[in-house]
């Protein structure tokens, strides 16, 4: 492998050799530890990415770090042809830690999703009585559940699925916080699920409005469909509960996870739910080679454990209330910063420019040269998403860098 001495080196080898499908910012990272990202000169920042929420227990925690070596040294791999020593210990845990009755463990994100569609689609034939190949999953506007053919078809950004056709039929696509329109929409017919993000991340941290999500189950409940929650970002303590479905203490018929169940040391997806839903799934109709292999589920547990040892949903509650008192301030004192939102440690900064600006992009700069990486979602909203690991004195640190960089560019 060729050493790298520079950025720039290992930028020029992406552009040269990778498929074009990022736009990262120009900054190479070389070591991680807790809050802190280094780059390949040595200069430290804080982190306030969590590379999309997956580590949420903060980079190279050491006890996931032992429990992957211990099992790499041990068994990582025997695909679900047989059985393994880990996968049910596993089991077991998972659904008790979320309180569902069983799990099918997968690797990404998008796949958990795939997962809960091809359940809720199945457990509408066959539970429900919707004729073959009519059933209908409503999903939200500007929502984001990954980057499979059938996930980008039911998505409107015109990016993300701009000549990917032809797409998947089968979803019905509603306004996303609007009561009404769910009403409306599981009047149709043949409706299964209802597949939505507790809070819309890469939309650029929507918060509904307090009560649309417990009502929007109480819907699904009256008409029989199934409530399908996408916690791939907002779960494992983000928002500052377990998942943001707790803040209005919903059950979700399906719960999908990803990113920090594992705690960003190796990709582990769970699709939970109840045996009535579950059990309609049989040999042979879903699987994938690594889903629940020994090392991602003994990581996973770590992960988790770390979750609830150092208490981080209290932490990421308390430190997102000091962040968003402390921003509004900025918010109040500066025209370029419009409005702050957010749960937890998942939050945005909305820039008072249009979405087409670079001010947002420019901002995110200028936090990393000032030791702080963040980046835009949609061309004006920047997330402010760091480790849930991260002290009070560093939070306030952080709210004087972002602070700084506004101020100035509010003077341009
Ligand atoms: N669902 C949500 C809500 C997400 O935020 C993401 C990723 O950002 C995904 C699904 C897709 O996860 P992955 O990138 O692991 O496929």
């Amino acid at each position: 492998m060729q050493t790298i001495t520079s950025s720039s080196e290992a930028i020029e080898l992406e552009d040269k050799y990778g498929a074009h499908n990022y736009h990262p910012l120009p900054v190479v990272l070389a070591k991680g530890e807790g809050v802190f990202l280094w780059d390949v000169e040595g200069k430290k920042y804080y982190d306030f990415l969590s590379a999309y929420s997956a580590v949420n227990q903060g980079h190279c925690h050491p006890r996931i770090k032992n429990a992957l070596i211990e099992q790499a040294n041990t068994l990582t791999l025997t695909s679900r042809a047989f059985h393994n020593d880990v996968l049910g210990p596993f089991e077991k845990y998972v659904t008790e830690y979320f309180g569902y009755d069983k799990v099918l463990p997968m690797n990404t994100g998008a796949e958990g999703v795939e997962t809960a569609i091809k359940i809720a689609r199945k457990w509408g034939y066959e539970r429900k009585g919707v004729a073959e190949n009519q059933a209908k999953i409503i999903v939200a506007e500007n929502n984001f559940h990954g980057r499979t053919t059938t996930i980008i078809s039911f998505s409107n950004d015109q990016n993300a699925r701009k000549n990917f056709g032809p797409y998947t039929e089968g979803f019905i696509r509603i306004p996303y916080n609007n009561i009404e329109a769910l009403s409306e929409a599981l009047a149709q017919p043949n409706v299964v699920g209802f597949l939505v993000e507790p809070i819309q991340g890469e939309a650029g941290v929507y918060v509904p409005d307090e009560g649309y999500l417990s009502k929007a189950d109480q819907l699904c409940k009256e008409k029989q469909v199934l409530f399908i929650a996408d916690e791939i970002q907002t779960g494992i303590a983000r928002t500052g509960k377990l998942l943001a479905v707790d803040h209005e203490n919903v059950k979700p018929d399906m719960l999908i996870l990803g990113k920090a169940i594992s705690g960003g040391f190796y990709p582990v997806s769970a699709v939970l739910a109840d045996d009535h839903v579950m059990e309609v799934i049989k040999p042979g109709q879903h699987g994938s080679t690594f889903g629940g292999n020994p090392l991602g589920a003994k990581v996973a547990m770590a992960a988790l454990d770390v979750v609830k040892d150092e208490k981080l949903a209290e932490n990421a509650q308390k430190l997102g209330e000091i962040f968003r008192n402390r921003i509004q301030k900025v918010v109040d004192k500066y025209a370029i910063a419009k409005l702050v939102r957010g749960k937890g440690l998942l939050n945005a900064v909305v820039i008072n420019d249009t979405e087409e600006s670079s001010t947002a992009w420019d901002i995110c700069i200028a936090l990393a040269s000032n030791g702080l990486l963040a980046k835009p979602t949609h061309g004006n909203i920047i997330r402010f998403a760091p480790p849930l690991v991260m002290t009070e004195e560093q939070i306030h640190e952080c709210c004087d860098i972002i602070e700084k960089v506004i101020s100035e560019f509010d003077k341009k």
